[in-house]
């Protein structure tokens, strides 16, 4: 979960309490919101750790009532389950900080546009790498937590993607857009999606499937 004010964050955990209770573990994602202009149609995989809060972009909903925005996904996942790298790419940060807790930034080759994007990995339990190191898709560099406060109190990894971003924390866009089997298509990493070219950005999922 990352919001904008503390106190939008307690009304989160009320609304997630109540999403948790007929929540399922695996193949769940949550809705976008009523109203939200554009949601992309998603195919979630059944063995996939379930999302518990969509990508709301802020310029897209700054004129709308009662939708806050949301920079990332939430995946929801037992503490401690392995945070995978979504793409190839270069660790560039990795800290704690008190809002978002451990959290881990990725660079990622140019693409064809020749402009780089990046991923991040936040309220992480664990870093498991530190800036400058190299990364495959699907290695492992964190664990799942629920550090920093703006995790209020909830194991989640929320995974950002700054596409195209020429400025750190700027340019978020929805994840969904980029899954490697396409826009909408969340794809579970394995190795089959090893190797793919730089020449557009496709992503995996961020955690294991089961
Ligand atoms: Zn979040």
């Amino acid at each position: 979960m990352m919001i904008f004010r503390l106190g939008i964050g307690l009304f989160c955990v009320t609304a997630l309490v109540g999403c948790l209770a007929d929540e399922k573990k695996f193949g769940y994602a949550a809705g976008y919101g009523k109203s939200y202009p554009e949601p992309v149609v998603l195919e979630m995989p059944t063995n996939a750790p379930s999302i518990t809060q969509q990508f709301r972009s802020p310029l897209a909903v700054s004129s709308l009532n009662g939708i806050e925005p949301h920079l990332g996904i939430d995946v929801h996942a037992p503490i401690g389950t392995p945070v995978l790298a979504a793409a190839g790419g270069l660790v560039e940060r990795s800290f704690w900080g008190p809002a978002y807790g451990n959290q881990v930034q990725v660079l990622h080759a140019p693409d064809s546009s020749g402009k780089a994007s990046r991923t991040r990995y936040v309220h992480l339990k664990r870093r498991l790498v530190e800036a400058g190191e190299t990364l495959t898709r699907g290695q492992q560099l964190g664990e799942l937590g629920v550090t920093g406060f703006l995790s209020s109190g909830f194991p989640h990894l929320h995974f950002e993607l700054i596409y195209r971003g020429a400025a750190l924390g700027h340019s978020s866009a929805d994840p969904h857009l980029y899954w490697a089997k396409g826009a909408g298509k969340i794809t579970c990493w394995g190795p089959e999606w090893q190797g793919l070219g730089d020449d557009e950005l496709r992503l995996t999922y961020p955690v294991p499937c089961s």
